[in-house]
């Protein structure tokens, strides 16, 4: 299998990752928030798609949905516990799917958080994560507890560190200016602010990245280092117990930050 994936930008931030197999010129999508970026991309470039897969019900995530199945009828895989349009396969933790015509075989994990039914879908070492995990940072709690995203982020840190993360907003810069208020001695998140910003200046993605890169800076991984929850300590006037303290106070910070 012959395998390109592929970002289509989608409203004002949004990336709809495409799983595209070169070798028969079908893809599989993740998230269409928008249809039309997709519809035009496979007509210029003579690919079917086959499946759509979602990870969670927000708007920014589902909205193209209704419209990929009128035009290309095709199945549509989600989370079980969350409302889905033209839902078709419902998923749960640790199922395995494969859909036939890519090729693609794909684990299900349980990362619920940002919503509480997230959920996201390995595939060797790519990991599409949704709004679960971002560059530098995290979704926020819209459904879900601090206790289960903080668990649900636990849980991407155990996979390999080679593992591929593709996150659905381009939030990067943004979230490393943030970083860099928690650990202004930590050398990684400006050298990543660097490498985002020449991307950018080119008009390119700062995704996909790896999970050892992001072990290094993002804050929302690192809630069990000695500087993180001495910054959050500090700022939020708590004291800070454990990882999952850390990271409830760091989510609020952020979340006014
Ligand atoms: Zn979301």
């Amino acid at each position: 299998m012959s395998i390109t994936i592929k970002p289509i930008p989608s409203l004002t931030d949004n990336y709809i990752w495409l799983f595209i197999n070169t070798l028969n010129s079908t893809a599989v999508i993740v998230d269409p928030g928008t249809s039309a970026g997709c519809e035009n991309f496979f007509e210029q470039e003579k690919i079917r798609p086959v499946a759509i897969l979602a990870t969670h019900r927000h708007w920014d995530h589902v909205n193209g949905i209704e419209q990929l199945v009128k035009k290309y009828d095709i199945p549509v895989y989600g989370p079980a516990t969350e409302f889905i349009p033209c839902l078709t396969t419902p998923l749960t933790e640790n199922e395995r799917i494969r859909i036939p015509e890519s090729g693609l075989d794909l684990q299900v994990m349980d990362i619920g958080g940002h919503t509480a039914g997230h959920i996201g879908y390995l595939t060797g070492n790519k990991l599409f994560c949704g709004d679960t995990l971002f560059s530098a940072g995290c979704g926020r709690l819209l459904g879900g507890t601090a206790a289960q995203l903080h668990a649900s982020l636990n849980r991407i840190s155990q996979l390999p560190d080679d593992t591929v993360i593709y996150c659905t907003h381009e939030y990067t810069l943004d979230n490393l200016r943030f970083a860099q208020a928690v650990e202004p001695d930590n050398q990684d998140i400006q050298s990543r602010i660097d490498e985002v910003k020449a991307l950018r200046a080119n008009n390119l993605p700062s995704l996909p990245v790896t999970l050892e890169m992001e072990k290094r800076y993002n804050p929302f991984l690192r809630t069990s280092k000695k500087s993180v929850m001495l910054a959050v300590a500090k700022h939020s006037g708590q004291q800070i117990k454990n990882s999952e303290d850390c990271f409830r106070y760091l989510r609020m910070w952020k979340d006014g930050f």
